[in-house]
Formats: C-alpha cells, sequence, structure tokens
C-alpha cells in the first residue's frame, strides 16, 4: 500500500515545529523516526495532509546527566539510548527496556519522543517511564508543559499531548545506586510488540526483607495504558521466598484487567502478568544482591 497524498515540510527548531503545526493544525503529523507512523500511512489507517519532519532539530538529539538524573532529547534514538555509558550509569533499568524494542534496525532509526507519542500499549519506553515516575517535557504555542507519565499516557494509542504540542524531553530520575531492577517480556517472536511487558525495581534491608518495591506491566488494561502493581506493596517487610513470590503472582493475576480487544485472550495475558512479575521481582532482588556485595 501506499500513503495517501500528503505535504512535506523539514524544520530545524522547535518553535518552527511549533509554527507550522499550529498552522496546519489537527492534519497535520510529526514525523521522527518514520518507524510507527509510516506504517499506519502505507496502511491508510492515519492520512495526514501534512508532515513535519522533526529529523533536522539536531539539539533534540542528546542524553544528559543532571543533578536529578537523566534527560533524554525526543529525537534520541532507541540504539543511541541502548548504547549509552550514561544511561548505564544513572537509570540502567531504561536501557534494559530499549533492548527489547524490535529489531535494531528499528532501534536505529526509531525515537523515544516517537514511542511515547505513539503510545502502543504495552510499549517498552511507557512502562519505564510509569514505574520510574519520568516527566515528559512539551512545548506548545503556549510554552512548555511538564507531564508527569501518570498523567502522559490517556489510552490506546493517546495521550495528554495536543495536537500542536510536539514532545522535546524525557526526564528519568536517577536510581539510586543499590537498586535491583529488571525488565522482561513475553512475545510471539522476538522484535514483537510485547503480550506483557514488565518492569521492576527493588531494594532489600540488611535482614533481607523488602524495603521497597515497584512493578509496572504493559498491555494489561482495558485503558489501553501502562499499569503500577498495586499488591507489591505485599512484598514491604516480608523475605523474596517462592511461596512469597507465588502469592505475588496470583494477586497480579487477579489485580489486572487486560482489554478484551487485545490481541491475545485476557486469561493469557493475566496468567502472564502474573509470571512476569514473580520473575521480575526475583530477578531484582539477585541484581540488588550483587549491588550490594
Ligand atoms: P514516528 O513513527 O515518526 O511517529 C510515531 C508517532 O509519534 C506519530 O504520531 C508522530 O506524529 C508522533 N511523534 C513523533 N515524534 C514526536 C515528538 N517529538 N513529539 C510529538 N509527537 C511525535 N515499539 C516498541 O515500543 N516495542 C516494540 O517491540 C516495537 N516493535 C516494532 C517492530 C517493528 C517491525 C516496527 C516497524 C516498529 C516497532 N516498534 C516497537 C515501534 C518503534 O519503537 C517506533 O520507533 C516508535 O513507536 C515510534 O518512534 P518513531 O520515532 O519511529 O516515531
Amino acid at each position: 500500500m501506499k500513503p495517501a497524498p500528503f505535504e512535506y515540510v523539514a524544520v530545524s527548531s522547535v518553535n518552527e515545529a511549533v509554527t507550522v503545526l499550529q498552522r496546519y493544525g489537527t492534519n497535520s503529523r510529526i514525523i521522527a523516526g518514520g518507524q510507527s507512523l509510516l506504517q499506519e500511512m502505507n496502511l491508510r489507517q492515519t492520512r495526514p495532509s501534512f508532515l513535519v519532519d522533526i529529523n533536522g532539530i539536531k539539539d533534540l538529539d542528546y542524553i544528559r546527566e543532571t543533578t536529578n538524573g537523566l534527560v533524554i532529547g525526543a529525537l534520541t534514538r532507541h540504539r543511541t539510548v541502548e548504547r549509552s555509558e550514561i544511561v548505564r550509569k544513572i537509570c540502567p533499568l531504561v536501557q534494559e527496556a530499549v533492548k527489547h524494542i524490535a529489531h535494531f534496525q528499528v532501534r536505529n532509526r526509531g525515537t523515544i519522543g516517537g514511542s511515547l507519542s505513539h503510545n502502543a500499549p504495552g510499549a517498552e519506553y511507557g512502562v519505564v517511564t510509569r514505574l520510574l515516575d519520568a516527566e515528559i517535557v512539551v512545548v506548545g504555542p503556549d510554552g512548555e508543559r511538564i507531564i508527569p507519565a501518570e498523567e502522559f499516557f490517556v489510552s490506546h494509542f493517546k495521550t495528554d499531548l495536543k495536537p500542536n504540542e510536539m514532545i522535546t524531553e524525557v526526564r528519568f530520575p536517577a536510581l539510586p545506586k543499590e537498586t535491583g531492577y529488571a525488565f522482561l517480556e513475553v512475545t510471539r517472536r522476538h522484535g514483537h510488540i510485547p503480550i506483557v511487558s514488565t518492569a521492576a525495581t527493588l531494594m532489600l534491608n540488611p535482614d533481607d526483607t523488602v524495603k521497597e518495591a515497584r512493578i509496572a506491566l504493559g498491555n494489561v488494561s482495558n485503558n489501553g495504558v501502562p499499569y503500577k502493581v498495586k499488591a507489591v506493596s505485599r512484598l514491604y517487610g516480608q523475605k523474596i521466598t517462592p511461596d512469597v513470590l507465588a502469592d505475588l503472582a496470583k494477586e497480579i493475576e487477579a489485580e489486572v484487567n487486560p482489554d478484551p480487544h487485545a490481541d491475545s485472550e485476557a486469561a493469557y495475558i493475566k496468567q502472564h502478568s502474573g509470571i512476569t512479575g514473580r520473575r521480575v521481582s526475583e530477578i531484582s532482588s539477585a541484581t540488588y544482591r550483587k549491588q550490594v556485595s
């Protein structure tokens, strides 16, 4: 298939992009890596009449350490994040997540801004931004807004972005040095969009009981947004034993509410939510022990 006819403009600054988006309104779309948008256009699921190419905005391609953590420019490719020493040092979980995105050919082009805007259920960036309470910086005609990940994802393929706004930066808090972490997913084939994606962080007390733990899951909610597991609070004060993890898996299974129209059956997604939730907790406690030893 070929896309419906469209006009194209390449911009070289955020201001220029926002001006063009404002001029052409809801019929215009940003193109970054094109890895999701071009597919939709070729299938005529989307028919923008105006494409705004932001690949020329070179100052949106960066990874920096800040006093609070890590900032990543919207145009930073998945592959750059995957290989970044700064990401490995400040927030290694983000790197673990990105390795699971598609194949390297897609990771060479796809961008963090594009992935978050697209908001495919299960997408790895959605899960880690939600787990870590990252912030998404967007710019529009009225200036800058900083949106917490919790509010950014609205529903399947929908975000809080307005048609004339664009993402410029994503801010991740630093993971404390002694944090266990893990990212796992279930896919039909390597590189496919996950059936269930799962991220976790965990810290233990000196007596090996859980001090702090978080788990987030992707593609397990009927509203299509990344989900933070409530049952994880049950781990607090307990040791990570097979029995505790088996109970956690059951509780996660009961807690999640998958979309009945998802590609896989809801019961299958529920079951794998429990399995991956248990497994990421186990791996996180092992990585925690490695960090402190
Ligand atoms: P584009 O395709 O250019 O744009 C996507 C959407 O985001 C469009 O609506 C566009 O207007 C908007 N947009 C882009 N940048 C901005 C911005 N800065 N501000 C506002 N709006 C913006 N993704 C996964 O997460 N996990 C996977 O396992 C996975 N598997 C894939 C497998 C294949 C074969 C392919 C082709 C893609 C896969 N993807 C997967 C999608 C991939 O990660 C894309 O790179 C990503 O979803 C979109 O990024 P992009 O830069 O290519 O955006």
